[in-house]
């Protein structure tokens, strides 16, 4: 029953969609489609509409790729060529006298929002009785999993009189081009490392919830994660494991939230989540829990154990910003804050985190000024053999005279440069000045001998090799007599591991400093070359009350000794405390008890004191 006028009106449609959509450009090339348009157009034009046979017109229209179907002036079908009934998976006997070409009802519309008998091309264009182009419908055909996508346009025929007598509706398969389509925009909107929503639809899903937010008088979190020393691991282990890693934390933090928050990798190993509707600082500091958890949970990588900590900032809106940008920059005020604190917290933003960091970049030019004009000091603490009291060398620790605060000890500027990178000039003065006080300083009982205490981060930069064998050379020093003091967080980590080899072929010594704060496992330390341990001062204050406290401080004198280490206590302060540790073996001990830090030229009267209290403590 297919009228040779609708025939001719498909023609038009066909061109209509044709022209359109470039990507159904192959239709177009398909020659026997175009000879078919070409035709129906000229004889359109000419007025000799009959000059082809309707016969023939038939059997181009069944050979066609494009889904062809006729409508009756109610919507149902009346026939359908070979292409429709592919495409819509349909038999014949099903699709004739059905109302619309969606057989199961539960169309998509472009958005993926359901179509409803509104949007239906053929139905609409019936009531507009006019054409409708280019609708994209997402179809489900019988038995099919995933849905056909299709662009459908309806013309509708009207009669001489004007009346409505059916409609030709024609589509095209785009299953495969939304497919790309889709994949173009997730990729636009996606980090490809994680398939975390990126940065841009971060800001696209603050943007939405401000405004809801604004509407319903409804609050929101923001979290801003930062992966503590991540650039470690990648120095270490290389970027791939470096990917493996924020692979698998993204999956966690992902998994630690609801399924309506958005976790987004902001860039780096910097991660952000939203949190619609929180109302509460405890329930944000709830939710930080959760994903500090989720990222301290041991990571395999490379057949090694890593355990990452991250530092969170959170700012909840309205109270800490009313707009995107605001809120982004305080989050991350709060997570440098973290960071500072000590890393693996969470900080609220205050007001007066903003105060913080513009004294922070006043302190910061402060500090490479007090660098320049000698605005730094190294105070001595001696170390004593707890055998015998004899002086085996000195711990330098750095302090800052500044004009203005007067002395600060290094608690109090030492993490700040580290933030700012004023770490750098420091700890060359300190490593400089410390050798050449080498010449000064009253020797040890094995030769002159000082510590130096690294930061992390100026074993990050490569050179610290280099440095230090310039420091050496310029006040003509042996290796033996430098002592380096690092972290155990900082020991492990391969690059690290590099630079230490390196630094004993110097022949300087290395030691691990505050051992038992950190991951405290002196056999993994065995894989280093370490030639001391200190055992941190909160043990040796307690080892003397708390029987804990007392059996790790043997265990980490036990097994340092069976590794071949020498073992020295920090912070002795009570008599009692030093007779504990030589009683436990321990090797030698520094601590207010002997001494606390002085400048070098006190060093001498201290000394002698030093030893005229140990011959009282222990007469021979
Ligand atoms: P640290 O390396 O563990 O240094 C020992 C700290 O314990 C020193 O504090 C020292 O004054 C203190 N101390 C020594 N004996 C006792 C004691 O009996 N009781 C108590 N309560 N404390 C004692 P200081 O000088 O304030 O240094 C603190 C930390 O700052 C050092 O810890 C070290 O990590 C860092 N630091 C010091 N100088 C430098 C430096 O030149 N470069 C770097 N990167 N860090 C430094
Ligand atoms: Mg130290
Ligand atoms: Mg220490």
């Amino acid at each position: 029953m297919l009228s040779l006028d609708a025939i001719l009106g498909l023609g038009a449609a066909l061109g209509v969609g044709l022209i359109a959509y470039a990507w159904i450009r192959r239709v177009q090339a398909e020659a026997r489609t175009r000879g078919l348009i070409l035709a129906l157009e000229e004889s359109r034009r000419t007025g000799e509409e009959l000059r082809l046979g309707e016969a023939r017109l038939r059997r181009m229209v069944e050979g066609l790729s494009v889904g062809v179907t006729l409508h009756g002036a109610d919507g149902g079908v009346v026939y359908a060529n070979a292409a429709a009934l592919a495409l819509l998976g349909a038999t014949p006997e099903r699709l004739l006298g059905h109302r619309s070409i969606d057989l199961e009802g539960d169309a998509l519309g472009e958005e993926g929002a359901p179509l409803g008998p509104g949007g239906d091309p053929v139905l609409a264009a019936i009531a507009r009785r006019g054409p409708v182009r280019d609708v994209v419908m997402g179809l489900r055909r019988a038995g099919a999993e995933e849905r056909t996508w299709i662009l459908v346009s309806a013309e509708p025929r009207l009669d001489a009189d004007g009346a409505l007598s059916e409609v030709v509706c024609t589509f095209s398969d785009i299953t495969e081009q939304r497919r790309a389509h889709e994949r173009i925009r997730h990729l636009a909107y996606h980090d490809a490392l994680t398939e975390l929503p990126n940065r841009e639809l971060f800001f696209d899903r603050l943007g939405v919830a401000l405004v809801q937010g604004q509407r319903r008088r409804q609050s929101l979190a923001l979290l801003f994660i930062d992966l503590d020393d991540f650039k470690v691991i990648n120095d270490s282990l290389g970027h791939t494991v470096g990917d493996a890693g924020l692979r698998t934390v993204a999956r966690r933090l992902k998994a630690a939230v609801r399924a309506a928050d958005t976790v987004a990798r902001f860039g780096g190993d910097e991660f952000t989540v939203l949190l619609p509707g929180i109302e509460q600082p405890e329930d944000v500091a709830r939710i930080a829990g959760k994903l500090h958890e989720a990222v301290r949970r041991p990571i395999v990588l490379d057949g090694r154990e890593v355990a990452l900590t991250s530092s969170i900032g959170a700012v909840l809106f309205p109270k800490d910003g009313q707009d995107i940008e605001t809120l982004i920059r305080n989050a991350d005020t709060a997570m440098y804050r973290a960071k500072e604190l000590g890393r693996s917290q969470t900080e609220f933003y205050t007001s007066a985190l903003s105060a913080r960091v513009r004294d922070r970049l006043e302190v910061d030019g402060r500090l490479r000024q007090a660098v320049a004009s000698g605005e730094l000091e190294l105070n001595y603490q001696p170390v004593v053999s707890l055998p015998d009291g004899r002086i085996e060398g000195y711990e330098a620790l750095v302090r800052w005279r500044d004009p203005q605060r007067g002395l600060v000890p290094p608690g109090d500027f030492i993490p700040a440069a580290e933030a700012t990178g004023a770490i750098h000039e420091i700890g060359a003065w300190v490593l400089r000045t410390a050798c050449r006080d080498l010449r000064a300083l009253p020797p040890g009982s094995g030769g002159p001998r000082v510590a130096i205490n690294l930061s992390p981060h100026q074993l990050d930069t490569g050179d610290i090799v280099e440095q230090v064998r310039r420091a050496l050379d310029d006040a003509g020093v042996a290796g033996p007599a430098l002592e380096l003091e690092i972290t155990e967080t900082v020991a492990l980590q391969d690059a690290t591991h590099k630079a230490l080899r390196r630094l004993k072929e110097l022949g300087v010594r290395i030691a691990i400093d505050d051992f038992g704060t950190g991951y405290s496992s002196l056999s993994y330390l065995r894989r280093f070359p370490i030639d001391t341990v200190k055992v941190d001062r909160s043990f040796v204050w307690d080892a003397a009350t708390n029987p804990d406290a007392s059996a790790i401080t043997r265990a980490i004198i036990a097994v340092g000794h069976q590794l071949g280490l020498r073992v020295i206590a920090e912070g002795i302060e009570t008599r009692e405390q030093l007779r504990l540790l030589r009683v436990m073996g321990c090797d030698a001990g520094q601590g207010y008890l002997f001494c606390a830090p002085v400048p070098l030229d006190e060093l001498p009267d201290h000394l002698a004191r030093i030893a005229e209290q140990w011959a009282r403590e222990f007469p021979a």
